[in-house]
């Protein structure tokens, strides 16, 4: 069994620690934080709202997490999953939205979200990671470069280097997120740079957590969790316990973007959207400040260009390979494809690993079954910004997507659709495009004839009234 060194303990690099642990591994995660989620759950508030993580500020904002993650967890893990349900996360089932579920399909069982704290999920792994006789967890020993020798052809990575030590490993992973440092490290020892896509967003996000009032398990049901206009939008993501977010985005550039920092303008501004509204009017109570997050760019980052592997020992899951703006919510998803396929190649005790094979192996893989998601994801952004700049978006293909949301709340087929996509089931072309959803879309639109897309929420001059000093 080989030795692993993992750089990074968030969700991409636990799991894939967990899961390789598990299969007989020695794996060694390197985590910056010096703190860790305390265990067992019991301090879940005290973990989420006062730990400062300034290396991985998403922490303290919404995570959803699709089925396309569940699934994995349930089969990989399920004792972590349970975990998470223990601990005060929900499952809601897509097709829920309907008074009566319509009868059920195949894979009907993996449209399923479950709400939850980030902290939640981190918590149930670190546990199980922590329980693993061959896993040590490292914290506070942030890797600060890694060890690489020159010699080979492309060069190899034989472990990570921290300021306690130089710790040699068959296979570094790099699940260090967007900021990593491993692309500079690995140019630095004289590779050839990373492969990297990047893609600005232009979204600035406006979150803050409260939780329901005494006597209330549920918020609403309805409206819709999300709605959008054309130069705002508003999300409740109902999570644990009780708790549950609004987050109101923008575009980067919105002059009135400033402003959504007060709590006040903040709430009043969330209360012009159906759902802001319908859950803040429950008297729900305050849990943090409104939490800020923007700058953050869809960036696909691969170790291997035309010539090849640029270096040997060494690959990436998670952020550092797919960092995906959270529109879609898709990153944890693809964080835990990319653990369980890790830890299943591992598995084949034939190839060495961290050869140039099994490294040219994993890209091939990441580029057939992350990408078309991650560029799904940077489609679905520039069509949000292309609406927030007020270029055209109430007819064309921006229209019919918007129109086949709207049908999805009362057509259970459109909405099955819909879910598959959202949970990463199916590519939108195959479940948008099959005849019965087309047809049954393209027969809302002849009975909305005058349907503009987009025109929930407030007015411009209502917002600037809101939003002025
Ligand atoms: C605003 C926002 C909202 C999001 N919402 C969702 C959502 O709803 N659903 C969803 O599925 N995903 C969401 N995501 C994405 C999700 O957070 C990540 O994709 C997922 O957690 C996988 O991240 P990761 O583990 O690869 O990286 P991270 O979560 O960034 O973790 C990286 C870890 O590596 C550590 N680290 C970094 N460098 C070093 C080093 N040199 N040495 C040691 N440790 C190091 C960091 O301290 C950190 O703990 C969201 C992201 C953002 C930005």
């Amino acid at each position: 069994m080989a030795d692993f060194a993992v750089i990074g303990g968030g969700i991409g690099g636990l799991a894939t620690a967990l899961f390789a642990a598990r299969r007989g591994h020695r794996v060694a995660v390197f985590e910056r934080d010096a703190r860790a989620p305390r265990g067992s759950g019991s301090t879940l508030d005290e973990d989420f709202f006062g730990w400062r993580r300034p290396g991985v500020p998403q922490a303290a904002q919404p995570h959803l997490m699709l089925g396309a993650a569940r699934s994995v967890l349930r089969a990989e893990a399920p004792d972590v999953y349970d975990a998470i349900m223990r601990l005060g996360a929900r499952e809601r089932h897509e097709l829920d939205w309907f008074e009566q579920r319509p009868p059920a399909r195949p894979g009907d069982e993996d449209l399923v979200m479950v709400q939850a704290r980030r902290i939640v999920v981190e918590t149930a792994l670190t546990d199980a990671l922590r329980a693993e006789p061959r896993a040590v967890l490292r914290y506070g020993e942030p890797v600060t470069g890694l060890l690489v020798d020159p010699s080979c052809a492309p060069p190899r990575v034989r472990g990570v280097q921290t300021e306690r030590g130089a710790y040699e490993a068959e296979l570094v992973i790099d699940a260090g997120g967007r900021r990593c440092a491993s692309g500079e490290w690995l140019t630095g020892a004289g590779c050839r740079p990373p492969v990297v896509e990047r893609h600005r967003t232009g979204i600035a996000y406006f979150c803050r957590w409260y939780r329901l009032p005494d006597g209330r398990a549920d918020g609403p049901t309805r409206p819709w969790t999300v709605s959008g206009g054309t130069f705002a939008g508003c999300a409740v993501f109902p999570a644990d316990n009780g708790v549950f977010a609004v987050t109101l985005f923008v575009h980067t550039e919105d002059p009135t973007r400033g402003a959504l920092r007060d709590p006040a303008v903040f709430e009043a501004a969330a209360r012009t959207f159906p759902p802001g509204a319908a859950w803040l009017e429950l008297g729900a109570r305050p849990l943090s400040p409104v939490l800020a997050t923007a700058g953050l760019d869809n960036r696909w980052s691969v170790l291997v260009d035309e010539q090849g592997p640029i270096a040997t020992g060494l690959i990436g899951v998670g952020d550092a390979v797919t960092h995906t703006n959270p529109t879609i919510g898709q990153g944890m998803s693809l964080a835990l494809w990319a653990a369980r396929r890790v830890a299943r190649e591992t598995d084949h005790g034939s190839r060495e690993q961290g050869s140039p094979d099994f490294i040219a192996e994993h890209y091939a893989w990441a580029q057939r079954t992350l990408k078309p998601w991650f560029d799904f994801q940077v489609t679905t952004d520039r069509a949000i910004g292309e609406r927030f700049a007020g270029r055209e978006f109430t007819a064309g293909p921006a229209r019919q997507m918007a129109a086949l949301f709207e049908c999805a709340q009362e057509d259970p087929e459109v909405m099955r659709a819909r879910a598959r996509v959202r949970h990463l089931a199916a590519p939108p072309a195959e479940a948008y495009g099959a005849p019965e959803v087309r047809a049954r879309v393209a027969a809302w639109l002849l009975a909305h004839p005058d349907y503009v897309p987009n025109t929930v929420g407030p007015g411009r001059r209502e917002w600037e009234k809101i939003t002025a000093p």
